[in-house]
């Protein structure tokens, strides 16, 4: 599929991976996050000490994760990854944290996934740099403090009104990812077109990041796509025709939307009258889940105006009206 929710197969890991950038002046975009970190890596480099605790939040595939990998490069400290979900019981999270060099990363993707007894054993880790742990069981049960190394926790989220208050108040930095505009993608994609070998014009670079939903993991998705497109159809190059073509044969459309936009867009018009209509509605029509639909699919369209939320449930805009080629009803004053 080629909506952005996680890599879709170790063998599309390894190639992020590959096209990952390795330091911030490579990062593309997200202009304002990245300012800030650079003055605030450099201030703690100065002072030696571990970067404050860092919250990254944005839909998937705006570049959490190659953020998280690059503050850790950039204080020229180790990473250490882990999500949420993974860590089940408080011992994991009390092995990793223990493991920890002097201000190395700890990277905790989904961190609003965290189960309540590891977020427990979190607190006092991020604010003292101390866990209490149980040793024992039963009556000779006893707590023991233990002192780890000063280190940065980085955690990544899709929707920071997810986390719970007292794990949020701990974050001393905290950075909003943008969707990235099509000019940003089509650096994104001439980066990637390069480091894969693949020529590529500039016009079908750009051609590829207008219908990349504003978001890098679905830009280099589809240009490793077209590449194959234009290996078979054409002479190997990447042109504005040749991206066109392959799109279209992708269910891509003009505007970026794919199979998945278009089936919730179009149940909101065609089935419930251009809304209001509750998310679980929705979600029964589509058959796809709600978190699903919150996370990884609404934010582009109400970001681009085709989609509202409102008290009253999922409304289609009057660009989703056009967009279908319908004329939108004449909006109730009331
Ligand atoms: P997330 O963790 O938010 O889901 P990732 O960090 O895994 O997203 O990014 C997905 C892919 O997009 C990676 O392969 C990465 O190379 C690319 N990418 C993300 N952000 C950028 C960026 N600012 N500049 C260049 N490439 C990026």
């Amino acid at each position: 599929r080629i909506i952005a929710t996680t890599p879709s197969s170790p063998n599309e890991e390894a190639i992020e991976r590959a096209l990952r950038p390795k330091q911030l002046d490579e990062y593309v975009g997200q202009e304002k996050i990245r300012d800030q970190l650079e003055i605030f890596i450099g201030a703690a480099r100065q002072r030696k000490e571990a970067l404050d605790h860092t919250l990254l939040f944005g839909p998937p595939g705006l570049g959490k994760t190659t953020l998280a990998h690059i503050i850790a490069r950039e204080m020229g400290v180790n990473l250490r990854q882990t999500s949420g979900p993974v860590l089940e019981r408080a011992g994991d999270l009390a092995a990793l944290l223990t493991n920890l060099e002097a201000n190395d990363v700890l990277f905790i993707d989904e961190i609003h996934r965290l189960s309540p007894v590891v977020e427990e054993i979190l607190y006092p880790a991020l604010e003292d740099y101390q866990i209490d742990i149980m040793i024992g069981e039963g009556p000779a049960a006893r707590s023991v403090k233990l002192d780890l190394q000063p280190f940065t926790l980085v955690g990544a989220t899709t929707r920071a009104g997810m986390l719970t208050n007292p794990l949020r108040d701990r974050f001393g930095i905290v950075a909003r990812l943008e969707f990235y505009t099509a000019e940003e993608l089509s650096r994104i994609v001439t980066r990637s077109a390069s480091l894969l070998e693949v020529p590529i014009k500039e016009d079908g670079a750009f051609e590829i990041a207008k219908r990349a939903r504003g978001t890098p993991r679905i830009a280099n998705r589809l240009l490793r796509r077209v590449r194959d497109y234009v290996q078979v159809k054409g002479n190997g190059e990447i042109t504005k025709p040749m991206a066109d073509a392959a799109l279209k044969m992708l269910d891509v459309d003009g505007v970026g939307f794919d199979l998945m936009d278009r089936k919730l867009l179009e149940a909101i018009l065609f089935k419930f009258g251009g809304g209001p209509v509750g998310l679980d509605n929705v979600a029964a029509a589509i058959g796809e889940e709600r978190d699903t639909i919150e996370d990884v699919l609404e934010p582009y369209l109400i970001q681009q105006g085709y989609l509202q939320r409102t008290p009253r449930g999922r409304i289609a805009t009057a660009s989703a009206y056009e967009h279908f080629g319908l004329t939108a009803p004449r909006t109730n004053p009331n």
